[in-house]
């Protein structure tokens, strides 16, 4: 960890009472959480939203997810709470699991979100979590960098992507280092939005049958189902290029320097050419995906040449977030 960088500073007492007073005031500090770095504010002020969209330039109609502390706070922001969420909450919570619910009618409407639900979720990060209890607040926390960019899985990364951050809690790195998986139980099923931490096969272990997004998170319609879900999102600098196989060919005639992510040790460049290799199951790889990203980017390459993952439901998330990096 470093600390007494800039706005990095170590998650002690004097920390925690800083962000304490940063959320209270209406102002944000970002957070480590087990999924990715969190850019906190209190959910329900205008103004620490209004900040979080700003700070991120993230566009309105992208809604915001609300970390609570308990199982039992987040049933109280629901106009009701389905047997599916309560399983889930009861298995999962705290976790990197986020539902989707009918909205409490007294809460103030979340912006980018469906007129009477809210994506609510309670960290497993024991920051997350002490930060939760001690400011007492409700807490909208995307990712915390641009809007489009690659999430941080460290501090540093934070304060790259958002330098203007008031404040960073110094977690290290995340231990999942990729988004919640986000389901939606709101229809009396249960409806993945989007594919993440948890595993599909975790959440069909608890609630059954699960639906799953369309493909690019398109109704059959063609429209765009869910915010975040289309498009290019979770992106390097760099051009990413998914392929079945790399060999030193696809390497040559690339106009300009290329690096390479493989979790296959078989795959070789060339001398000058940066390999990033992942671990080969899926959690090892997730964990690792943002931050060998991260370093590609900083290698100054043009190209990013990916070995496509396995298909199947293991890999979902991963193939989900690579696409999108693709974009
Ligand atoms: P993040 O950017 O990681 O904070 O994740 C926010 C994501 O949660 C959005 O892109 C949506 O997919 C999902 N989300 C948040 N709130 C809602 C909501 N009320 N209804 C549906 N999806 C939501
Ligand atoms: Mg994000």
């Amino acid at each position: 960890m470093s600390q007494g960088c800039g706005p990095i500073a170590a998650p002690d007492a004097a920390g925690l009472l800083r962000a304490c007073d940063l959320l209270r005031s209406g102002s944000v500090c970002a957070f480590p959480t087990e999924t990715v770095y969190g850019l906190g504010g209190h959910a329900f002020s205008a103004q620490a939203v209004a900040m979080i969209y700003r700070l991120k330039n993230r566009p309105a109609w992208n809604p915001l997810i609300v970390h609570v502390d308990s199982a039992e706070h987040a049933a109280s922001l629901a106009a009701d709470w389905p047997d599916a969420a309560a399983a889930l909450a009861a298995s999962y919570w705290p976790g990197p699991l986020t539902l989707v619910v009918r909205r409490a009618a007294t809460l103030p409407r979340a912006p980018g979100a469906a007129a009477d639900t809210v994506a609510i979720r309670v960290p497993a990060h024991p920051v997350a979590m002490t930060l939760l209890r001690e400011c007492g607040l409700p807490l909208a926390a995307p990712s915390a960098n641009r809007s489009e960019q690659l999430s941080p899985t460290r501090a540093e990364h934070v304060v790259r992507s958002l330098p203007e951050v008031p404040l960073v809690l110094d977690g290290g790195q995340c231990d999942f280092g990729i988004e919640s998986t986000v389901v939606d139980v709101t229809e009396g099923r249960v409806r993945l939005l989007r594919p993440g931490a948890l595993a599909l096969g975790e959440i069909r272990a608890v609630a059954g049958r699960v639906e799953l997004p369309e493909p690019a998170g398109r109704e059959p319609d063609g429209a765009v189902r869910s915010p975040g879900l289309g498009g290019r999102h979770y992106a390097p600098r760099a051009k990413l290029v998914i392929l079945g196989s790399i060999t030193a060919d696809d390497l040559r005639g690339l106009p300009g320097p290329a690096g390479i992510l493989s979790y296959d040790q078989a795959v070789r460049g060339d001398a000058t050419t940066p390999v990033e290799l992942l671990a080969p199951d899926p959690r090892g790889y997730a964990a690792g995906l943002y931050a060998a990203l991260h370093r590609l980017d900083d290698a100054g390459v043009k190209f990013i040449l990916a070995l496509a993952p396995p298909a199947g439901d293991d890999w979902l998330a991963v193939n989900d977030r690579l696409t999108r990096a693709a974009g």
